[in-house]
């Protein structure tokens, strides 16, 4: 099959005028200028017209449990109000419910151009009942607060739980789509991020995890006082690694990356696995940034610009981190702290945080570094012979930035492709 359109973007390159994709079972296996796409290529073409095509966006970060729970909580005084609000929201949540919440979010995601995402989920058992309509990447969210003891044991449910759908995950070819994620390090304790690596290392999958957020999160790690630390503590948390570090040294000790004699020798610095993908980091120190300087491998880091806004936390380091090395990459978080589950909006929320940053380098936010942190980047995120076809097509209106005219798009897209299957006309 050839598609053609007034515009291909393939993140790679020029944009091509006139341009055109050729596309075989699930691959891409050309691209350039139509009529040269033409010459080299037999099939039917598919005319997109006065559209700009370009590759699907890839979520690196959300939850789809919580798509239901869109407007239903107002920003709270504190981080920790936030905690009981969704918690007190949950409770009146069936499975029903959440299956039917996170069957929303997958239509609306794709509606809105997402070919790919890193969804965590806090009902494993739950995946079976529901066929994703996009690439998925699963990542079982661990909490341990209020049984510390059942750590093993509810990391071995979550894997059994991913592993019945992984058979049919694992004939795509790619790495594993699917993690787990200890939800935070005051949520989950040392013995699951402990396992999480161990198994990581082992099955060669990801790990996600929520990193310095808050002020609160700070507060309580730092300095061992806020709210987060008392509302944490009144859950009977251990609270015996407060009052010093902050959330990143707390971090990089406990995966010992920090330089910590005890784990860091056992570290090659280009070992694949444990990786982490980080979402947030939001706070951190003079000292940190000087921590972050030296840490080998470089992490992964997910921002996600709307949920940011809505707990109004201080402003994102974009530009400090990307120079220190790190990939940056977005995510929507979950509709229990934004609105929409469209990357489009998160790009164009980010533009306004960081009128600097050039269209071009926040599109890549959502394509070609999100592949990156998914360890896809050498299937995803771009238009290139031997790629995924997964490509989405936005209204082209000649007048701007090919870029800008991408970012400006804020209906759902008219035609998709996931994997080369071709959706039209929502
Ligand atoms: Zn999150």
């Amino acid at each position: 099959m050839i598609i053609r359109a007034r515009t291909v973007v393939p993140m790679h390159g020029a944009p091509i005028e006139n341009g055109a994709v050729a596309v075989s079972g699930d691959r891409i296996i050309d691209v350039g200028r139509f009529d040269d796409i033409k010459t080299r290529n037999a099939g039917n073409t598919v005319d997109l017209g006065e559209k700009v095509l370009l590759p699907g966006l890839i979520n690196a970060h959300c939850h789809l449990d919580y798509t239901c729970l869109r407007r239903k909580i107002p920003p709270q005084e504190s981080f920790a109000d936030w905690i009981r609000a969704i918690n007190a929201a949950k409770a009146e949540l069936s499975a029903n419910d959440y299956v039917a919440s996170i069957k929303e979010g997958f239509e609306e995601a794709k509606r809105f151009g997402t070919t790919s995402i890193a969804n965590l989920t806090a009902f494993p058992e739950l995946i079976s009942q529901v066929q994703p309509p996009i690439r998925t990447w699963w990542f079982a969210e661990l909490i341990d607060i209020r049984v510390p003891e059942r750590a093993n044991e509810l990391v071995d449910a979550a894997i059994e739980s991913i592993g019945r759908t992984r058979p049919q995950l694992a004939r795509r070819g790619e790495g594993a789509p699917w993690g787990l994620a200890p939800h935070t390090l005051f949520t989950a304790s040392s013995n699951i991020f402990r396992r999480c690596e161990e198994i990581a290392q082992r099955e060669q999958i990801l790990l996600t995890t929520h990193l310095a957020e808050s002020r609160e999160e700070m507060q309580m790690f730092r300095k061992a006082s806020g709210p987060l630390y008392a509302f944490i503590k009144s859950i009977g948390r251990p609270m015996d690694n407060c009052g010093s570090k902050t959330p990143l040294e707390n971090f990089l000790h406990l995966i010992g990356s920090s330089g910590s004699p005890n784990r860091l020798k056992t570290i090659e610095v280009n070992r694949p696995y444990p990786f982490w993908i980080v979402a947030h980091l939001n706070e951190l120190t003079e000292s940190d940034f000087d921590l972050l300087e030296r840490s080998k491998p470089k992490f992964q880091i997910v921002h996600c610009p709307r949920s940011h806004t809505y707990f109004g936390h201080r402003p994102f380091a974009f530009e400090r981190l990307r120079s220190l090395g790190f990939n940056v990459c977005l995510g929507t978080d979950s509709l229990a702290s934004n609105q929409t589950l469209s990357l489009f909006d998160e790009m164009r929320h980010f533009q306004k945080n960081f009128p600097n940053i050039s269209p071009n380098e926040i599109l890549r936010l959502a394509t070609v570094n999100p592949a990156r942190a998914l360890r896809y980047e050498n299937a995803l995120g771009q238009i290139r012979p031997g790629f995924r076809a997964d490509l989405i097509a936005v209204p082209s209106s000649g007048s701007t930035d090919i870029f800008e005219q991408i970012i400006a798009c804020d209906a759902p897209v008219s035609w998709s492709m996931v994997n080369g299957q071709e959706y039209r006309d929502w």
